[in-house]
């Protein structure tokens, strides 16, 4: 069932958006070589809490952070840990969810640590020109393939593998609600948008095969191939008029 949103309801989903766009601009500053995955997932809930909002990921089905950290070949739901030292020329991706007055909001992006070279440097750019080129299409008037296929079409161009497993999805007083957004489709088809649908638009992009697995951590999931992969995220809400980006500064 797809939850609409009054104005008032996404006005309260841009405070919690706000939240987490403070959070991950923060941490993107601290991303250096040296720094720990734990450190950044410290550093992040203390910046959730000074805000009075709770951190949506911490115990959801068990996850033991409040961010996920996905580096290099790995794509989404890594595990924050004090042995996991970032290293010049590493990609990481950094998920975060935060509660606040009980609307959550979503948003990932993929940042580079240090030097890294033109290759990973043009996967970040693809990935997350996707992403706006998804959003500016939730637009009413079309349907959610019209995102999908825009999204699939612009990875595609580019010779990378778009991930199947994963999708975009509606988000509000729950982190994950219908409807599901993939990142790939075809125009014209699915449902159609409606002013006061909010949901996280998040292209999951691998250099290589769009294949993927989990570790034996339950969480962790990495490329197939091993190769690198790179995720930007944003809620947003459906508008008459552009698409409302809930997650920015
Ligand atoms: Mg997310
Ligand atoms: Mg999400």
């Amino acid at each position: 069932m797809i939850i609409l949103k009054s104005d008032n309801e996404i006005n309260m989903m841009r405070e919690a958006g706000r939240i987490v766009a403070v959070v991950l601009a923060e941490l993107a500053e601290k991303v250096a070589p040296g720094v720990t995955t734990a450190q950044l997932d410290r550093w992040a809930e203390k910046i959730i809490k000074k805000h009075h909002a709770i951190p949506t990921f911490k115990g959801y089905n068990g996850f033991p952070a409040s961010i996920t950290t996905s580096v290099n070949e790995e794509l989404v739901h890594g595990i924050p840990s004090p042995k996991k030292v970032l290293r010049e020329g590493d990609i990481i991706s950094i998920d975060c969810g935060a509660t606040y007055k009980g609307w959550v909001g979503d948003a990932a992006l993929t940042v580079p640590v240090g030097e890294i070279t033109p290759e990973a440097q043009k996967l970040l750019e693809v990935t997350e020109r996707a992403l706006y080129i998804g959003i500016e299409q939730a637009r009413v008037g079309n349907r959610s393939g019209d995102i999908s296929a825009a999204i699939q079409q612009y990875i595609e161009r580019h010779g990378y593998g778009v991930v199947r497993n994963y999708t975009g999805h509606g988000v509000g007083r729950s982190m994950h609600e219908d409807p599901q957004v993939p990142n790939y489709g075809r125009e014209h088809r699915g449902i159609p948008l409606k002013k006061g649908m909010t949901i996280a638009l998040e292209p999951m992009v691998n250099i290589g095969t769009p294949r993927t697995r989990v570790l034996d951590d339950h969480w962790t999931v990495v490329t197939d191939d091993g190769k690198l992969s790179a995720h930007f995220e944003h809620t947003i809400a459906i508008t008459n008029g552009d698409p409302l980006i809930l997650t920015q500064l």
